[in-house]
């Protein structure tokens, strides 16, 4: 299962095209696409499909991305049969997390990165502070795309 964040880099030589980098929680970068414009949730979906057309076996089982739960929303509805919405649990990452609506539903139920209802084991890691209280952290670091 791989966890994957995504972040989007503005190209500052060319004003009216950007890149969204995709790399290994661990930091490692694996593919690159660039969007003409602005970064728009559907050639957000686009580069993801792209790189991963030759290979969805290979889909990450979670990917970070600061817009995941509109991400999500825009696969539903313009993508409804896509492999994506199966293979990969999109979450917002932490930084951007604190922005999100709590009263979003989608943002809050299928997006959150330290959801404690015990629904997404995988994202968490319980850790005893210094005055043994047991507290939960993210076990991945969801701005590997933040440090690139
Ligand atoms: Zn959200």
């Amino acid at each position: 299962m791989g966890f994957l964040s995504a972040k989007l880099y503005v190209i500052l030589r060319q004003k009216r095209s950007t890149v969204q980098t995709f790399q290994w929680a661990c930091g490692v970068p694996i593919a690159w696409g660039k969007c003409y414009t602005t970064e728009s949730l559907s050639q957000v979906y686009e580069l993801m499909d792209d790189i991963w057309k030759d290979h969805p076996e290979d889909q990450p089982g979670f990917l970070f991305y600061d817009d995941a739960c509109n991400l999500v929303c825009h696969m539903v509805t313009s993508h409804p049969e896509s492999l994506w919405l199966h293979s990969t649990r999109f979450i917002v990452d932490a930084f951007h997390y604190v922005t999100h609506r709590a009263t979003d539903a989608v943002c809050h139920l299928w997006c959150n990165p330290s959801p404690i209802d015990g629904s997404q084991p995988d994202l968490l890691i319980s850790q005893v502070n210094e005055a043994r209280e047991v507290i939960l952290q993210c076990a991945y670091n969801s701005e590997a795309a933040e440090q690139l």
